[in-house]
């Protein structure tokens, strides 16, 4: 067999089960061990310190230079006691990983060494970050960036090294991160949305968000991922027959973990629990070698920091069982990918979930209007909601009869989608008070909706599960604060609008309850459009959702216009999420990360079939010659009665090898011409139809090549190995 391949293949077998953590007792006896909660702070640094802490938290009240030494100084001791001997502001940039620069506590004068962390190395540091994209926002002669602490997120110990959660923003104050904007559309959210409940309960001063991430990934033997330059390279295999048996027997999904899997899935669980993360569910998923984990729901910002650490520290865990977790929306053709779904609620400051349907008439008459409100949220904006997710990874995924559909719509089961229609069957032509009334009569009627838990829908990117919403188009590798901040400024626009317009009907005249009722009944109508209860994945539903007018996502560089239009650059401006400029920055990285992206698939592509697929293909050839010369020799001119499958299949080869090499050669030329085009925006979507098309082009002769050489001499680990332990 191909060298490269037998040893990744013998080296793979020889992995064992092993565990590496045996921490004592239940989890409860290290749950946190990692984290600098608030509780143990208090026990390193004075009162007034600790106060100032806490203020900082809960109000954003800004710390007092003195003061902020001793913290610093009482996170220092905290964190040398555990053996740390780093810090480092840890910030979320516009690349959906974090970023981290270690500094040594360590400091030197006059020869003596001393441990020192000051106030102002916690508060704030200047990475030279000129290399993260900034989308024109910060020039490279212009290199300072500032990390800011992030008091509302805990300090926490990762491999020696103390991590302070951290803002990242230009010298001139743009969000260069995905914090910065998902704090600001968590505030105006909390804003608009206290000034709808306050119609019914005035007592509400605050809302927040409550978020469960969900976690799709694939574990492969770190042998054969390394045998494999795609992998590698692309977190994705660009070529690759399909295995005989994949997932159709549907025999993966909660079935049995694999003793490796599971003994590394123990192993991380331990390490994220000692960092605080709420982990609760592990699981099968539908491919082979698929998994997915999901930790308890909690607040916004806690949840997006947890799934970035998490996703750090399944692939530090994964390296010590020789295991590579993939986190790519689409690493294998022909079966399922992985994404991260979202589950999002929105909570008062007394406990209230907004999402949780009533056990009394006002109690669902609120809810109604928190539901119609997200409706018309996301029915305005469909298409930039959906298009947070659009990556070049998830383009691999979305649409594709495993993954939510390309296009949005909203599931709400069948109850409340009955409750819904009778409102909207209320005279809608004339708005008159009476049939408000009348409307408001169906949900007095409704003692308590229940929505059928049961009543799910697999094939719906955004579905209502009871008591909060699911976002399921989400990538698997995806930072999920992009969608979340989407998806918290349109619905703080939709609720703003609901309060103006029920004020407006109660200053006509109108009384209250009717006048709410007037406007669910206004947003449900108008938005009836995104409600879809039926088969996302069914050809009527892409019709008929066009017939809607809703625009479904079919090539990522597209969709990135919509950052362009003036609706979406309005509505940040108008909750105070982005600026126009930062709008702006942000089209700019997401076609620049896409051209690079695909840039780097392309040459992978085209390498690994001229270095690997060709090479492998002519020696088979000459086997095949050398066995027809013998034939030859032996039968003399009968000899073509003995040999003409192999002259066929020679045949194919030279055909195969030749349309590769001359694709390859058209890729190349794709790209320079691509490359060419200035504007960036034009360049990713010559890239996504022009690049891409003849990637496409080559991996179907690969992967028939693959089908036709000789299995000993193929250089790369095949699905079949890669995908079942
Ligand atoms: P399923 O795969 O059936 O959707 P999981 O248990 O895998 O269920 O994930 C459900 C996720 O939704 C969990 O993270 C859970 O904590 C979260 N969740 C449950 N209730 C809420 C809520 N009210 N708000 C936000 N997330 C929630
Ligand atoms: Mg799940």
């Amino acid at each position: 067999m191909a060298i490269f391949r037998q040893r990744a293949l013998n080296e793979a077998s020889a992995h064992d089960v092993r565990r590496f953590y045996d921490e004592d007792g239940p989890v409860s006896n290290y749950f946190g061990l990692n984290v600098l909660d608030l509780d143990k702070m208090r026990n390193y640094m004075s009162q007034e310190a600790y106060e100032a802490v806490l203020a900082s938290v809960r109000y954003g009240a800004k710390l007092d230079r003195g003061l902020s030494n001793e913290i610093a100084a009482g996170m220092m001791t905290w964190a040398m006691e555990m053996g740390a001997t780093h810090y480092t502001h840890l910030f979320q940039p516009l690349t959906d990983s974090t970023a981290e620069k270690h500094e040594a506590f360590i400091s030197f004068k006059n020869g003596e060494a001393f441990e020192k962390f000051n106030g102002s190395a916690l508060v704030q540091q200047e990475p030279d970050a000129s290399s993260f994209p900034n989308g024109g926002l910060r020039n490279t002669f212009e290199a300072r960036g500032y990390s800011a602490w992030d008091p509302s997120s805990p300090v926490f110990i990762m491999d020696g090294t103390l991590c302070i959660p951290s803002v990242f923003v230009s010298y001139t104050g743009e969000a260069l991160d995905t914090k910065v904007p998902n704090l600001k559309s968590l505030h105006a959210l909390s804003e608009a949305a206290a000034s709808v409940v306050n119609l019914f309960d005035e007592s509400v001063k605050a809302v927040k968000v409550n978020l469960g991430i969900e976690q799709e990934y694939f574990v492969v033997d770190e042998s054969l991922y390394n045998a494999r330059m795609d992998l590698r390279m692309t977190g994705r295999t660009v070529i690759g027959h399909t295995s005989a048996k994949d997932q159709q027997l549907e025999d993966h999904y909660f079935g049995a973990i694999p003793s490796r899997v599971s003994s590394f899935m123990k192993d991380f669980e331990t390490e994220a629990y000692k960092l605080g993360i709420l982990l609760k569910t592990r699981h099968n998923e539908v491919a082979p070698n698929q998994f997915e984990c999901a930790p308890v729901y909690c607040d916004a910002i806690k949840a997006i920091d947890q799934n970035m650490m998490l996703m750090i520290v399944m692939q530090k865990v994964a390296e010590r069982h020789h295991l590579k977790v993939i986190l790519h929306e689409k690493p294998f053709n022909g079966v399922n990918g992985s994404g991260k779904h979202c589950n999002w609620s929105i909570v008062t400051d007394t406990g209230v979930n907004l999402l949780s349907p009533g056990k009394t008439p006002t109690k669902n008459l609120q809810f109604l209007s928190f539901y119609a409100s997200v409706l018309k949220a996301v029915h305005r904006h469909h298409y930039l909601l959906m298009a947070t997710v659009a990556t070049l990874g998830n383009s691999y995924r979305l649409g594709g009869d495993e993954a939510p559909p390309a296009v949005m719509s909203v599931f709400s089961g069948s109850t409340l989608y009955e409750v819904f229609s009778s409102i909207m069957e209320m005279d809608e032509v004339n708005e008159s008070e009476t049939s408000a009334l009348e409307s408001i009569k169906i949900v007095n009627s409704i003692p308590e909706i229940f929505p059928d838990n049961t009543d799910r829908n697999r094939t719906s990117p955004f579905a209502f599960t009871g008591n909060r919403f699911e976002f399921r188009a989400v990538g698997a590798s995806q930072n999920v604060a992009t969608s979340v901040y989407v998806l918290n400024s349109i619905v703080a626009e939709s609720l703003r609008e609901f309060r103006a317009e029920v004020d407006a009907l109660e200053a006509a005249g109108e009384e209250r309850a009717a006048a709410v009722m007037t406007v669910v009944r206004r947003f449900i109508t108008e938005s009836r459009d995104i409600m879809f209860e039926g088969n996302g994945y069914s050809r009527e539903w892409e019709q008929e959702a066009q017939r809607r007018g809703l625009r479904p996502i079919v090539n990522v560089a597209q969709a990135y216009e919509v950052y362009n239009e003036p609706q979406t650059v309005e509505l940040f401006d108008k909750v105070g999420v982005l600026a126009p400029n930062e709008v702006e920055a942000r089209f700019e990285i997401l076609n620049e990360t896409y051209v690079k992206k695909l840039q780097i698939e392309a040459r992978v592509i085209g390498d690994m079939c001229l270095n690997h697929v060709i090479p492998a293909a002519v020696r088979y050839q000459n086997v095949l010659i050398e066995n027809i010369k013998g034939l030859k020799d032996i039968f003399g001119d009968a000899y073509m009665n003995y040999c003409a499958s192999e002259i066929e299949t020679l045949k194919q080869i030279s055909s195969y090898i030749n349309r590769i090499s001359s694709d390859v050669q058209l890729l190349v030329e794709a790209r320079k011409k691509a490359n060419r085009i200035e504007e960036i925006a034009e360049r990713a979507k010559v890239y996504s139809l022009e690049v891409k098309g003849m990637m496409d082009k080559v991996r179907i002769s690969a992967d028939n090549l693959e089908m036709l050489i000789d299995d000993e001499m193929w250089p790369l680990p095949k699905y079949r190995e890669l995908l079942f332990f």
